[in-house]
């Protein structure tokens, strides 16, 4: 995510002022579309000059476009702004087991999308992923393409430009956006699939100001990713969040990791698959949709597998909330479609381990939908800047100067 340093006033250009102000006007076009430039103007504090020229910009840019004519009561009709839908960019989701390639508008609207089982090696995914994307352009011929974003069950180190760290995957370390820029000349951006739907969160839940906010991805594994005073933290080489490879019990069962008893060996679906299989028979085949409706028509075996899993899920998220304190954690995952069992097992978990004040909002959301939508969001954020709170902080700056 690109950053604006504030307080390095030194360094700030004309450049970079110009920059922040173009940021400032899209991202309001992009929270409050349509919108006339005159309502630009008053909300962003902006000379009306500046958001004319700005937009004016945006517009011969084709990432803006006229919309509607607007009605006012005393006669003039202001043309109202929206963003360009003929913008595109392309997704492709990577878990274990399927791969989802999909197509959305710069709001983030899906027009196609479609899955396939995950090639079991890194340069077959490549290729398969790139043959898709490369079909999905001939089928849109009108779209202006973007980029790809891709979002991964591992991580990605930015620097050495690899895949690293991807246990469940078992593709090993490659250069994933290599192959797939040079395979499709598109811009591609990878992303964790956790980090992905914080960025989901926070660009298209926009009545939501939630500065300090972690997401819990219970899966396959358990990925978290973590969003604190208004940023994604990465650390070195993108590793940080990866809290599932904990050890909550140095003598428990093998992890993909390689090490023993970690926290994801508890309280990712598979683990409620493996306890249920240790008192079930011919249950190999079973998957965690399965186990969900066991216990839905009344297999008790099964529901206890799941609350078992549950208070894992809880015990585990104590770490994040007496390390990093977010006001808020949002669950994705399969186990949210029975959050009526899972949600209050998960809080009291949570409220029994806090050290001090409230315990954090505990809220689901739908998984396969927020690691595509932040998926889209990782490739337009290069465009529109640091988007999440603009608005917001515009106005507390607005404030001040009226002071
Ligand atoms: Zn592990």
């Amino acid at each position: 995510m690109r950053r604006i340093d504030f307080t390095n006033t030194q360094v700030a250009s004309s450049e970079t002022a110009r920059d922040i102000n173009r940021s400032v006007v899209l991202n309001l076009i992009r929270r409050r579309q349509p919108i006339s430039r005159a309502d630009l103007a008053r909300v962003s504090g902006l000379q009306r000059s500046t958001v004319s020229l700005i937009t004016e910009q945006l517009i011969e840019q084709r990432w803006v476009v006229n919309g509607p004519t607007g009605r006012l009561p005393r006669g003039r009709r202001p043309t109202f702004l929206r963003l360009n839908e003929k913008r595109a960019i392309l997704v492709a989701d990577i878990r274990p087991a399927q791969t989802t390639v999909g197509l959305a508008d710069v709001n983030g609207e899906f027009l196609s999308q479609q899955a396939f089982p995950t090639p079991k090696d890194a340069a077959a995914g490549a290729q398969r992923i790139a043959q898709e994307v490369n079909e999905l352009r001939k089928a849109y011929p009108r779209l202006i393409f973007e980029g790809i974003g891709v979002s991964l069950p591992g991580r990605y180190d930015e620097a050495a430009s690899r895949v690293i760290f991807a246990p469940n995957l078992k593709w090993g370390e490659f250069d994933l956006k290599g192959s797939l820029e040079k395979a499709t000349r598109l811009r591609v951006e990878l992303e964790n699939a956790a980090n992905a739907c914080v960025l989901a969160e926070i660009w298209f839940r926009p009545a939501e100001h939630t500065r300090d906010m972690v997401v819990v991805t219970v899966s396959e594994g358990i990925g978290t990713g973590i969003f604190l005073n208004g940023q994604l933290m990465r650390g070195a080489h993108g590793m940080a969040g990866e809290f599932g490879h904990v050890a909550l019990n140095p003598a428990g069962p093998k992890c993909t990791c390689g090490g023993q008893g970690c926290w994801e060996v508890y309280a990712s679906n598979r683990a409620a698959i493996r306890e249920y299989q240790a008192s079930v028979k011919n249950a190999e085949r079973l998957t965690f949709q399965d186990l969900l409706s066991r216990s839905n028509s009344g297999d008790s075996i099964a529901s206890e597998a799941l609350d078992k899993m549950a208070h894992a899920v809880g015990q585990g998220m104590r770490m994040l909330v007496a390390g990093l304190a977010p006001s808020e954690i949002v669950v994705v995952g399969e186990c949210t479609a029975q959050w009526e069992r899972f949600g209050p097992i998960i809080e009291a978990e949570v409220a029994a381990g806090i050290l001090f004040g409230k315990p954090p909002r505990i809220r689901p959301a739908e998984g396969s939908m927020a690691r595509l939508r932040g998926t889209v969001a990782l490739v337009l954020q290069k465009h529109f800047g640091p988007s999440a709170n603009v608005e917001e902080e515009t106005k507390v700056s607005q404030k001040k100067a009226a002071r």
